[in-house]
């Protein structure tokens, strides 16, 4: 897909802004977090398909864009996938859930890599 593949490639080539380290533009926040938006689309899009490398390096791209502008995006999407091999979690064939006491264990299928999560119970065990 086009406009997906790339990185924001504008200050490529020339310098990076001097004196602009850790400042962020109303604007660029919003076309990263629209970026982010899209590429983690993309990555589950590709992830279903089976193409699990593509997927990941479309999140890990995502990623650096939110660690660039320091953006909060990503974070709504947290535990949606692998969280070392950046793999999106949408098909059974990623992924195992099993419940395990309170915790919902998440095996990652690609790379082995176990996430531990409380079982969420929405509207009664709200974080204070
Ligand atoms: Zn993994």
């Amino acid at each position: 897909m086009k406009g997906v593949g790339q990185v924001l490639t504008r200050a490529k080539g020339k310098r990076r802004g001097r004196g602009r380290r850790g400042l962020r533009t109303a604007r660029m926040e919003r076309i990263g977090a629209e970026r982010i938006d899209l590429l983690v689309h993309e990555a589950k899009r590709r992830a279903r398909e089976g193409e699990e490398a593509l997927a990941s390096k479309y999140i890990i791209r995502a990623k650096k864009i939110a660690m660039r502008l320091n953006l909060k995006t990503l974070g709504k999407y947290r535990g949606e996938f692998c969280k070392e091999c950046m793999v999106p979690f949408v098909s059974a064939s990623i992924f195992r859930a099993r419940l395990h006491g309170k915790k919902k264990v998440i095996t990652c299928l690609r790379c082995g890599n176990v996430h531990r999560r409380p079982i969420e119970i929405k509207n009664l065990d709200r974080e204070k």
